[in-house]
């Protein structure tokens, strides 16, 4: 396996983004992670960046590349809910959504589009999500977000394709971490009855997915969206 790659993930600090960091230093990539609070976990460079912020974006490569070198491998994992009903839901719960969850893909992939085309290879790897191909009542804003991510990765491939790059949607199902320890019980209970694996997964079931479709073992991948759901978006 090729270890010398740089890696950068977005949203590094907790959660999936965290796991997925933790698992690249453990194959030994050089890991960055960007944060807005917090730190990335041991092994990492942690450089500060709000994604729905080009410069501060733009900023955060600038310092990787001097510390680490050009990043070869993008995770896109930032991201955010503001779930409400469509009646109730604002303009701002709807944009700053969008621009967190597929803007902040866009600032952040744009960015490292340039060193990739340099080096003529990269990995651009989105997190997405079930419910951007199976709709969530309550959540139009996310789930829009999360299937411009699928549009993204597959016209990216048509434009990137021939030049060494790759670009993947992972679309998780129900993660145990912060965001879905804010759902009610109720929801919760509700959802482990409908995915067919019976239980929600852990972060490092996300990282395994995503440290493969880096690995040269997935090469050939392009425009595809893996489920990481335990059978909940099946055929979605
Ligand atoms: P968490 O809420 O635990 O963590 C979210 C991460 O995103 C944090 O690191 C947070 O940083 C960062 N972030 C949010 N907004 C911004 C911003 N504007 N700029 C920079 N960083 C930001 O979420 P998860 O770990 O659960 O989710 C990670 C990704 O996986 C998200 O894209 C989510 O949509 C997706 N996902 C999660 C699922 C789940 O079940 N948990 C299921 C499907 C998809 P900070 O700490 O500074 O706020």
């Amino acid at each position: 396996m090729t270890t010398d790659r740089v890696v950068l993930v977005t949203g590094g600090n907790r959660g999936i983004g965290r796991a997925i960091a933790e698992r690249f230093v453990a194959q030994g990539y050089r890991v960055a992670v960007t944060a807005r609070s917090g730190e990335g976990p041991e092994g990492t460079l942690t450089v500060r960046a709000d994604v729905t912020d080009a410069a501060a974006v733009d900023a955060a490569f600038t310092e990787v590349e001097q510390k680490l070198g050009p990043v070869g491998i993008v995770v896109a994992n930032a991201g955010v809910t503001k779930d409400t009903l469509l009646l109730r839901m604002t303009e701002d719960d709807f944009d700053s959504v969008v621009s967190t969850n597929l803007g902040g893909a866009f600032r952040v992939v744009k960015r490292a589009s340039k060193g990739m085309l340099r080096a003529k290879w990269g990995r651009v790897i989105l997190i997405s999500s079930v419910v951007g191909l199976y709709g969530s009542a309550g959540q139009i804003n996310y789930a829009s977000s999360k299937s411009g991510l699928v549009g993204f990765a597959r016209s990216l491939t048509r434009e990137l394709g021939g030049r060494g790059i790759t670009a993947n949607v992972v679309a998780p199902g129900f993660i145990e971490t912060d965001m879905t320890a804010a759902l009610p019980d109720e929801t919760q209970a509700e959802y482990r009855r409908s995915i067919p694996a019976g239980r929600f997964a852990t972060p490092d079931e996300v990282a395994g997915v995503v440290a493969w479709i880096a690995s040269d073992d997935a090469a050939y991948i392009s425009g595809a969206v893996i489920p990481v759901d335990g059978g909940l978006g099946m055929g979605h």
